[in-house]
């Protein structure tokens, strides 16, 4: 069965696409079978993927609402070698449209079942709002990855995210659990962002991934050739970064297996 995280945070800016888009390619670098969904109508996980979202016929809005079938839609990402349920500025519209559809919450969930076997990670990467789009994801997803800045306010939004996630688990989709927070962007020389790492560690433990992000420029280049970090400057720091993060995640599930 795949493995179905969303990435999300309601927070802007703060690592989601570029988590998610890197850890694709990572993933499927150590031979994983990837499926990469973009619930976000500004598309940077379809372009950072390498596919040009103008030029699609149909997107993940068809499949929420029905017109088409995932296997219809989905793209193969050649330069990450994951699959991509792609989207653009049409998805914004699905907001509104997706009020009076049955199920609304569970589209994306239920699209999902027909390709379950096929993949061994589903990421789905979750605009910066809690809004229908999220909740598709979240209903979808079994966890959830958090990224996070670790300044001032990171903090305080987490709690709203994690009321949210308690929310969804108790009327929507009950296995739903944290799989864990990410620090991102992350600048040790910074004395707030230490002090935020450590207490982000003292209320979440080991909740709190190993592996931490660095501000790396190459991350930031890397979608404007529409490349993941990894075939843009392998040997980068964040290249790095995210092949460690997909192992620890790959460490953790092979552990859990064991435990069982
Ligand atoms: P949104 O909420 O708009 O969807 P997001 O949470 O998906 O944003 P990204 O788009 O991944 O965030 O990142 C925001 C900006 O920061 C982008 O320009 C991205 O290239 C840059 N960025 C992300 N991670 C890093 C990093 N580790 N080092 C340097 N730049 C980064
Ligand atoms: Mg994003």
């Amino acid at each position: 069965m795949s493995k179905i995280l969303a990435i999300t945070n309601q927070k802007g800016g703060v690592g989601k696409t570029t988590t998610t888009i890197n850890l694709a390619a990572s993933l499927a670098a150590a031979k994983q079978r990837v499926l990469l969904v973009d619930l976000d109508p500004q598309g940077n996980a379809t372009m950072g993927s390498g596919i040009e979202k103008r030029d699609l016929p149909t997107t993940v809005y068809h499949v929420l609402l029905g017109s088409n079938t995932l296997q219809e839609v989905r793209r193969r990402s050649q330069v990450g070698k994951y699959d991509v349920l792609p989207a653009n500025r049409e998805l914004a519209g699905a907001e509104i449209e997706l009020v009076d559809l049955p199920q609304r919450e569970t589209r994306l969930k239920d699209a999902l079942q027909a390709v379950t076997g096929e993949y061994d990670y589903v990421l789905i990467d979750c605009p910066p709002a809690l809004n229908l789009l999220t909740l598709n994801g979240l209903c979808a997803a079994r966890s959830v990855m958090i990224p996070m800045q670790c300044e001032y306010y990171a903090l305080e939004g987490l709690s709203d995210l994690v009321n949210t996630i308690q929310k969804v688990r108790a009327n929507l989709n009950p296995v739903l659990e944290i799989e864990g927070l990410l620090r991102t962007m992350f600048d040790p020389r910074n004395t707030l962002a230490q002090q935020v790492s450590d207490q982000l560690q003292q209320h979440f433990g080991d909740k709190v991934y190993r592996t931490v992000i660095p501000r790396n420029v190459r991350l930031a280049e890397a979608p404007s050739y529409g490349l993941p970090v990894l075939y843009h400057d392998k040997v980068s720091k964040g290249a790095k970064a995210y092949l460690a993060l997909a192992g620890e995640l790959l460490n953790n599930a092979a552990k859990s297996v064991t435990v069982k």
